[in-house]
Formats: C-alpha cells, sequence, structure tokens
C-alpha cells in the first residue's frame, strides 16, 4: 500500500550545538525510517536561530547531511523583528516561544509579539507554541492583523475547544497534535519513568487526551515533535523535556487505523494535505512511500536511526510497518536500511524556487 510522502512541521534536529543528540544526517535518517520525506526544523539550537549568522550555520548542515527534504524554522526573540524579514524567503517559517519550553527563546511581552506581526512577510507561515490562556492572548493579537497562525503540539481540552471556537468564528488559526499526546497520558508515566517523561507541553490528563480524539475534525496536522535527548540525560537529575517521535508516528497511526479509530485518509490529510498547504510546500515529484499494514512489530529503541535511541513507547505493539521510500525518483529507505546520501535532501524553500 502506497502513501505520499509524509510531513512533519515540527522537528528538533538539535544541530547546531548539541549533536550528541541528534543532527541532521541522523535525524534525517529517522525522518526516511518513518515514512516522512520533509521534516521542518525548530530554531531553538544552540546559538539559536535568531540571525543571519545562526540561519547560515543552520542551513550549512542541513545542506551538507540532510538525507530527506528539509524546511528551518527561524526564532523569534525580544529584538530580532527588524533583522527577520529578508531571511523568511529561505526559512520554514517564524517560530513564536511563548510557553515554557527547551532553550532561551522566551517571547513573554506582547509589544514583541506585534512586532513580529507587522514585520514578518504575511505569505509566510507563523508558529506558535501557546498554552492555555497564552493561547488565547496569541488568537486575540493575530485576529488584530488578521493573519494565519498556525498553533504548535496541542494538549489539552482546554486548547482544542478554544481553537474550535476561533475556527467556527473564522479565525484563520490552523493546529497540529503529537502523537505522544494522542497516545500517552499522565497515567503513563510511571511505566515510562519520571525523567523520561519529561516533555513539553505536558503530558495531559486521560480527559484532555479523549478530547483530542474527540475533536479530530479541528487538528490540522499530526507533527511529531520530535525533541532527542541521550538516555543519560533523561535519567539525570534534571532531565531535559521532549521524546524522540520520527520513527514512532507512523506506525502508532497506522495502529489507530487498524483499531477503527482513524482512517488512512485522516493520517494523509493530517501529514500531507494540510502541512502542504499551510506551510506552502512544493510537490514532491516520485514521492511516495509503501506500508505493509498487517505487519506487527515491538517498538524498540535501540533498532532506531534517532542518535538519542530510545522511546517513550518501548515494548509497544505496533501494525503497520513502512517498507520502502521514494522521494524525489530515488529509493532512500527500504526494510531498515536507509539507502539516501547525507546531502541528497533539499530545502524545501529552494524546491520551491526551481519550481516556479
Ligand atoms: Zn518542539
Amino acid at each position: 500500500m502506497k502513501l505520499p510522502g509524509l510531513i512533519d512541521v515540527h522537528v528538533h534536529l538539535r544541530e547546531p550545538g548539541a549533536i550528541h543528540k541528534e543532527d541532521f544526517a541522523t535525524g534525517s535518517a529517522a525522518a526516511l525510517a518513518g515514512g516522512i520525506t520533509t521534516a521542518l526544523a525548530m530554531p531553538n539550537t544552540q546559538p539559536p536561530l535568531v540571525d543571519a549568522e545562526a540561519f547560515n550555520l543552520a542551513s550549512s548542515a542541513a545542506e551538507e547531511k540532510a538525507l530527506c527534504d528539509y524546511g528551518i524554522f527561524l526564532g523569534a526573540n525580544l529584538t530580532n523583528a527588524p533583522d527577520l524579514a529578508p531571511l523568511a524567503p529561505r526559512a520554514a517559517g517564524l517560530k513564536f516561544y511563548l510557553d515554557s519550553t527547551f532553550g532561551p527563546l522566551l517571547l513573554d511581552n506582547t509589544i514583541a509579539w506585534r512586532e513580529h506581526f507587522e514585520r514578518w512577510p504575511p505569505y509566510m507561515p507563523i508558529a506558535a507554541h501557546a498554552e492555555r490562556q497564552t493561547l488565547a492572548a496569541l488568537l486575540f493579537i493575530a485576529g488584530l492583523y488578521e493573519r494565519p497562525v498556525h498553533i504548535c503540539h496541542v494538549s489539552r481540552k482546554e486548547e482544542i475547544l478554544l481553537i474550535k471556537a476561533a475556527k467556527e468564528k473564522g479565525f484563520p488559526v490552523t493546529c497540529e497534535v503529537a502523537p505522544h499526546h494522542l497516545f500517552l497520558s499522565v497515567n503513563d508515566i510511571p511505566s515510562i519513568g519520571a525523567g523520561r517523561a519529561e516533555v513539553r507541553p505536558r503530558l495531559a490528563t486521560p480527559e484532555d487526551q479523549q478530547a483530542l480524539w474527540d475533536n479530530l475534525d479541528v487538528i490540522d496536522c499530526f507533527a511529531t515533535d520530535h525533541a532527542p535527548h541521550t538516555l543519560e540525560e533523561k535519567d539525570s537529575d534534571n532531565p531535559p523535556p521532549g521524546y524522540p517521535g520520527l520513527e514512532t508516528a507512523l506506525p502508532l497511526l497506522l495502529t489507530a487505523v487498524s483499531d477503527g479509530r482513524l482512517t488512512l485518509d485522516d493520517i494523509i490529510a493530517r501529514m500531507h494535505t494540510n502541512p502542504r498547504r499551510i506551510f506552502n510546500l512544493p510537490e514532491q515529484l516520485e514521492t511516495w512511500v509503501e506500508i505493509d499494514p498487517q505487519s506487527e512489530y515491538e517498538i524498540r529503541g535501540d533498532e532506531s536511526h534517532t542518535r538519542c535511541a530510545w522511546t517513550p513507547f518501548e515494548g509497544w505493539k505496533v501494525r503497520g510497518r513502512v517498507r520502502r521510500v521514494m522521494l524525489r525518483g530515488q529509493e532512500v529507505y527500504r526494510d531498515g536500511k536507509i539507502l539516501a546520501k547525507p546531502g541528497y535532501g533539499k530545502n524545501v524553500r529552494a524546491l520551491k524556487r526551481s519550481n516556479v
């Protein structure tokens, strides 16, 4: 069975600055193994991608190493609104960090939010980490500027219902949900272990989890928020938040199809059609993912391609396996083996320019 090349609009590939956790090569290998042919990388790296110098550093590393196609977000900070517009055409979009997260990019001042809304080109996407009341504040300000905003990793009933209400009023808001918020709740923390279970937004209540399933039609994208840290870091006294997710998303979602909780069309809409539209991504010609929907196996962190080599879904039984991935006419993955060479992946903004 064939799916289109899947798009993950929210990944952390840790380069520059933390390549002991992941880099563009290992992260994009994990993407291909998960059936993902385009990954949009977040800017909370070291240094954070808040200016041309840092953005160029990440772009060069990606150009040299990436195995799948990619885009790279710029990060908004309190002072850089005037500097970002010239970089916008090369970026996946602009990322606002409005709530507690990993890294130094917290933007807790609505004057700065407004400057970014005024200066960032209206045809380029804005994505935001905004939880609870912060989400309400952001929707208000996006409404003032009448421009689309994409809400990252929605995890609570409160948030999905607020987005539903905003959509019903015609706000141009879109949102993504991470598989770990669909498949895990606070009830899973003891079995994962407290340090390994650290994630932002945190695992929510079973009621929040159910609200996501009850409002699937409000969810535009499934995005992994792939956020690798080493097991040593996760098991330390100060565990950083985040899970790897690139290789487990599709098998978990295909298992939900097998269980009758989702359809394949639900997955294609949320990991291909909608992400392409929202982030204005180019078509990847001769690109598809071959899956075996009946193949059953247990998820094993030590069999994964991500450098961090663990998963909060260790031992979970899933049904649905990625067999083969074609990307722009080349076989890039088959039965556990990565066949693409570093540098084969292209920046989606460069692809777009050459296509028009
Ligand atoms: Zn993230």
